[in-house]
């Protein structure tokens, strides 16, 4: 194995490249702000992805699609939403290219679009324009839709996976008869990704509501999921729209109540995007290299033979055929790796900077003693224990560690979350033990971006479970009756 990489403490940001390029998840490609997503990384969203589609579909949803280009006109029909994207939008002017007599391919002037296109940042208006054509009566209600796609967001600052200019992601598009019917699936699709954040990726999130400042364009009311990284920023892991009747008004999609009166439709949209890989990494891993929460790891145990002979080398693989086939059936990943071409040393350094959950070393010795030697990737201990009852061993370990990776994210967020009372405390906080700060605000979108431009730290969210308390705002002194979290955010 190649030598290690930088530490988190020497260069965080330094850190976490070296480590995406090493552990072989992502790189850049020759498109400026736009990633390769490799075999090893884009397997790891493969199981996000089967996790989160399942938990749609156990609430109700069903999967469409729809188009990647949307026509300029739908683009600008709702007036704050096309002035959220304006500015990063990728727009398709023509349809042809030709060659120009010299030998040079030229952009065919002749073919320029009538309409440009713009290609998708986000499908609500081609959704909107869609579902006019299916909604008539409230029998028609609700449209419980998601759609895997790939979005473009012209993002000047990029980073591999949390922001790029393309992203993988899912958008639920829903549609009610009532705008309490909307409200609740919003907030039930923010608890799905609450759930999937807490239970699979092993990332503790705060719920919680974005100030207007910080909404979504074109939205009433927009839901958050937020997280904290290693180094105390904090990162938005997913969002969930309570869009009110603004994109059924533009678009005037319109349906007859049970009354028999003509009424706009409902809209919610939620999403999460590759950027949960980023997560993923940032709040888990080490030094050493990525660490997995079992549940997402794509190998989840490998076995390492150790030998000296041929002979050792076949029993041994005998052996680890018998307890392949046991992890198998209790739906554990496994792979064994008898490559003679690296030694054990950097077989173990990979699959350390790998993040794979457990790993068996197994030798001639072993199989003499009925042992074999385990490592578990989150506390890097090692441990001889006996052959008997082995895979049940690792099913039990595996869910160890998914609790555990879990319980240290929590506590470590615990650890870097504090108030501040004054604008000097909170100042000193944010330089010294960066984390959320909890403090109090006077609501005002004024004061929330004089706060931004002074110290660089935004309104993460105002907490789902905020306990009302009476104070006074940091900044303007003024009374304010409840705390909000701020941070400094990717
Ligand atoms: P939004 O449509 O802006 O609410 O974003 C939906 C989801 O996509 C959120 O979970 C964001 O965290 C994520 N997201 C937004 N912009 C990017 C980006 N440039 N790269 C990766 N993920 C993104």
């Amino acid at each position: 194995m190649s030598k290690g990489i930088t530490s988190r403490a020497e260069d965080y940001s330094q850190w976490y490249n070296e480590l995406v390029a090493k552990a072989d998840l992502a790189e850049h490609s020759a498109v400026r702000g736009c990633m390769v997503i490799k075999p090893y990384g884009y397997s790891i969203w493969e199981k996000m992805q089967a996790a989160l589609d399942k938990m749609f579909k156990d609430t109700g949803h069903t999967n469409a699609y729809f188009p990647l280009f949307i026509p300029k006109s739908f683009f600008t029909k709702e007036a704050s939403h096309v002035e959220g994207f304006a500015t990063e939008c990728a727009v398709v002017t023509h349809y042809r290219l030709k060659n120009d007599g010299n030998g040079n391919i030229i952009v065919d002037e002749d073919a320029k679009l009538e309409e440009e296109l713009i290609v998708r940042p986000t499908s609500e208006t081609i959704i909107w324009n869609t579902y006019r054509g299916w909604v008539q009566s409230y029998r028609d209600l609700p449209i419980l839709v998601n759609q895997w796609a790939n979005v473009v967001r012209w993002e000047m600052r990029t980073r591999l996976f949390l922001r790029t200019a393309e992203f993988l992601w899912q958008e639920g598009h829903t549609a009610h008869a009532t705008s309490g019917e909307a409200i609740e699936e919003a907030e039930r699709m923010l608890e799905v990704y609450a759930d999937f954040a807490e239970n699979w990726l092993a990332v503790p999130v705060i719920r919680g509501i974005k100030t207007p400042n910080e909404r979504f364009a074109g939205a009433v009311e927009t839901y958050c999921i937020e997280a904290l990284m290693q180094d105390g920023k904090a990162l938005q892991a997913g969002t969930s729209h309570f869009l009110g009747q603004n994109f059924a008004k533009a678009f005037d999609v319109k349906f007859t109540s049970k009354e028999g009166k003509l009424e706009h439709v409902w809209a919610t949209s939620w999403g999460v995007s590759t950027r949960l890989v980023g997560a993923l990494i940032m709040s888990h891993s080490d030094d050493q290299g990525l660490v997995l929460p079992p549940k997402l790891a794509p190998i989840q145990v490998v076995i390492v033979p150790i030998h000296k002979t041929d002979d050792d080398l076949a029993r041994i693989g005998q052996f680890a055929d018998g307890l392949i086939a046991k992890l198998k059936s209790k739906n554990i990943s496994v792979k064994y790796d008898d490559r003679d071409t690296q030694r054990p040393g950097f077989k173990f350094a990979e699959y350390e900077m790998k993040g794979v959950p457990v790993r068996i070393a197994l030798g001639a010795r072993d199989l003499e003693n009925n042992t074999v030697e385990i490592a578990r990737r989150d506390t890097r201990e090692k441990q001889t224990i006996s052959q008997e009852g082995l895979d049940l061993y690792i099913e039990n370990l595996l869910t160890e560690i998914q609790q555990n990776i879990y319980n240290k994210a929590l506590e470590f967020r615990t650890q870097n979350t504090r108030e501040a009372n004054s604008y000097e405390e909170f100042k000193k906080a944010l330089d010294e033990t960066p984390g959320f700060i909890s403090a109090h605000w006077d609501g005002t979108p004024e004061t929330e971006q004089k706060i931004k431009e002074e110290t660089k730290a935004t309104i993460r969210c105002i907490p789902l479970n905020n306990k009302k308390e009476e104070g006074v705002c940091i900044y303007s002194g003024k009374p304010s009756s409840q705390r909000v979290l701020f941070a400094r955010a990717y």
